[in-house]
């Protein structure tokens, strides 16, 4: 965030450009900077998105947990013992892409999305080392697909809302609106997963999977 100018004047520092009071990284402690604004219609156009410039983790700002909380979130309904659980991947391609049109913002999801280094700092505070990160392909292209169709939808998420009746022509951004995302939704299905597929193969292979699949255990001693 270049708050200063460029005429000389000394590079603001990670802790003077961080909102003042904010909220800091539940997997490292930096403070943690807005990575997407939205604004607009509907419960996920009110969401302002922070992110650590450190780990790279993504939060939103209304309920950034604390640590314990983080850890808690992310283990999820993962088993004692051998923990496996997925989680977004703020560090992915589609992360990247989507900005404010990652699939894995949409509301109702967990507030924290972890990269791999937030997932092992945070996990390293509950005593667990990561033993395994997989990038399961399916999830990854899933979510990379409904990214690229919220980029070219006025509405996100729409066949979803839509289906589940949650979004009506005459509600969200108007009726013209709701017909032309209806009919973009149809016409690009096809050629959006196939995209998506394209993509997020790449994403793989650069390590930068939409989901991550992590595997921890307890450290022993
Ligand atoms: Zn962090």
């Amino acid at each position: 965030m270049a708050t200063g100018r460029a005429s000389g004047r000394p590079t603001v520092s990670l802790e003077e450009g961080a909102a003042p009071g904010g909220a800091r990284c539940p997997a490292c402690g930096k403070p943690l900077f807005v990575w997407v604004e939205t604004e607009g219609w509907g419960p996920r156009e009110d969401q302002i998105i922070d992110r650590c410039e450190n780990c790279g983790l993504a939060v939103d700002r209304d309920s950034v947990p604390d640590a314990e909380e983080a850890v808690a979130e992310l283990l999820g309904s993962a088993g004692n013992g051998r923990n496996v659980f997925r989680a977004p991947n703020a560090v992915s391609l589609q992360a990247w892409l989507g900005a404010e049109n990652w699939a894995a913002l949409r509301p109702g999801e967990r507030a924290v999305k972890p990269t791999p280094r937030a997932v092992e700092l945070l996990l390293g505070k509950r005593g667990m080392s990561v033993t395994r990160i997989r990038q399961p392909a399916t999830a990854g292209i899933a979510s990379m697909w409904q990214t690229l169709l919220n980029l070219i939808t006025f509405h996100r998420d729409f066949a979803t809302e839509a289906f589940g009746g949650r979004l009506r022509p005459g509600t969200g951004r108007g009726r013209a609106a709701y017909v032309i995302d209806a009919m973009v939704t149809v016409l690009a299905a096809i050629p959006t997963a196939m995209l998506a597929a394209l993509l997020e193969g790449g994403a793989l292979i650069a390590r930068r999977g939409g989901v991550i699949e992590v595997t921890a255990e307890r450290r022993s001693g």
